[in-house]
């Protein structure tokens, strides 16, 4: 009853029944009840207080880049931030920058370098919104985008706007407060510094060509599984270099497969399931325990049917 409604109330914004392995990253899970995709900061607010008043549960998604969804599917509401929410939402006032979080990742790095500023060249290549990126904590090269955000806006379960300054965002390693809090990121602002925009160009060009040469691209994936852990690295190296002396390398479950590219990633070979990937993730933190005495930590998260999404490591 109350889905029915939930429907009738926001028609044009909703999708029922939805493949999750036809339109996730991935391209593994089973089917999702209602996915909504706001239109406006002012829709999605309206949504949650009636996904609040409701009683519906739901769960936040962006590009879908870092997460696996159960073969089972989602019985609980997905809110899809995109396009939608990001479409032209990048303002540049001098050095500062502020973007929707519905804004493409790799987008958002070329407007940035085409208004000469630099700082963020790193994100270049990663496939996500800016909302994912924030909550992620995302970035490479050792670096994430919190260390140039100024403010964050979100809306909490009650359809109510915050701003919250940097300082009260918990940035740490791939970490922000916004992977417990419940809040959704709708925008977020960025200090960036002067440069010169061929410079600029040439250090994004430098890090997609390594990023191309190194990462598997014509097989799904979900970027890089484990998170680089210091003690680790220093004793044994990076994730992919222990995962491939443990003898993962391009070991298979079903049709989740060890990149035979690169070990810290797992592809879709074809009809992979969540349990199949589980299982390898399963196998290599054992076999990484048992081996170097370092419990390796998953990036990947896993959406439960309920909803809640934990690391992919946690899925039991
Ligand atoms: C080929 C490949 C390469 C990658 N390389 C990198 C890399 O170099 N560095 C890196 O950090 N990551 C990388 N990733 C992982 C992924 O792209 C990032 O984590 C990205 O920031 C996730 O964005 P998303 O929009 O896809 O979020 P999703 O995967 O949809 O969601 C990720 C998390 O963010 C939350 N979330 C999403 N949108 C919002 C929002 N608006 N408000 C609040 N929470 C939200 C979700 O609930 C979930 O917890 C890579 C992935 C792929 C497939």
């Amino acid at each position: 009853m109350a889905r029915d409604a939930l429907l009738d109330a926001f028609p044009e914004a909703s999708m029922q029944n939805v493949s999750l392995a036809r339109i996730s990253r991935w391209r593994i899970g089973g089917l999702a009840d209602i996915v909504l995709r706001p239109r406006s900061v002012e829709e999605l607010c309206a949504m949650r207080a009636y996904l609040l008043a409701q009683g519906l549960p739901n769960v936040v998604i962006g590009a879908t880049s870092n997460l696996l969804f159960a073969d089972a599917g989602l019985r609980a509401v997905a809110l899809q931030i995109g396009n939608s929410l990001g479409k032209s939402a990048v303002k540049v006032t001098g050095t500062d920058i502020t973007a929707g979080a519905g804004v493409w990742v790799p987008g958002l790095a070329r407007r940035v370098m085409q208004a000469g500023l630099g700082g963020i060249e790193h994100i270049c290549g990663i496939p996500g919104t800016f909302g994912g990126l924030v909550c992620m904590n995302g970035g490479s090269l050792r670096r994430g985008i919190g260390e140039n955000i100024t403010h964050v806006d979100s809306v909490d379960v009650t359809g109510a706007l915050y701003r919250r300054d940097r300082e009260a965002c918990g940035f740490a390693y791939r970490r922000s407060v916004f992977q417990g809090n419940d809040e959704i990121v709708v925008s977020a602002g960025l200090a960036l510094e002067a440069g010169e925009r061929e410079a600029i160009r040439r250090v994004m060009l430098t890090i997609l060509g390594n990023r191309r040469r190194k990462f598997p691209h014509h097989t799904p994936n979900c970027g890089s599984v484990f998170v680089s852990n210091p003690g680790m690295y220093a004793d044994y190296g990076p994730p992919g270099a222990v995962i491939e002396k443990l003898g993962f390398k391009g070991r298979r479950i079903g049709d989740a497969q060890v990149s035979p590219e690169h070990a810290n990633f797992i592809v879709n070979t074809g009809r992979a399931r969540a349990e199949d990937v589980l299982a390898l993730i399963t196998g290599i933190k054992t076999a990484a325990r048992r081996e170097t005495g370092y419990d390796m930590e998953v990036e990947a998260r896993y959406v439960r049917p309920d909803g809640t999404l934990v690391p992919a490591d946690c899925a039991a």
